[in-house]
């Protein structure tokens, strides 16, 4: 098995609801986000899948969160934006189109961290 990392920086504020009853007072973090893609061989190029159009799908996903107020942003005008949640979210937008980046064999996107702050952290599995 092969992992590759890609790991960006966004900053965004976020406001959790229903924090022990109310909503958090508006705050900033510089968010980290490190996705984890898996698969069982390299290929012809010596690749478990190539970094450029990851980043390049890292820019784009991520710049739907970079410098937003998340609880304006879908899904999270709905979902609470925690760091799991995002986890989430990011997990499922990645999964949504980087096995076409590898067309040689199957790779999955098999971790998603996402840091709040230097000291905390949330990863989505996805079993
Ligand atoms: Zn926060």
């Amino acid at each position: 098995m092969f992992e590759v990392h890609v790991t960006t920086m966004f900053p965004a504020a976020h406001a959790l609801r229903n924090y022990y009853g109310k909503t958090e007072p508006i705050h900033g973090h510089n968010w980290w986000a490190k996705i984890t893609i898996a698969g069982p061989q390299v290929d012809s190029m010596g690749m478990l899948i190539d970094f450029v159009p990851l980043q390049k799908e890292m820019g784009r996903i991520i710049g739907k969160l970079d410098h937003q107020f998340l609880n304006e942003v879908p899904p999270f005008d709905v979902v609470n934006p925690s760091a799991e949640n995002i986890a989430h979210y990011l997990w499922e937008q990645f999964s949504a189109s980087v096995p076409a980046m590898q067309p040689e064999f199957e790779v999955t996107v098999s971790r998603v961290e996402v840091w709040e702050t230097d000291n905390c952290s949330a990863v989505y599995l996805p079993k």
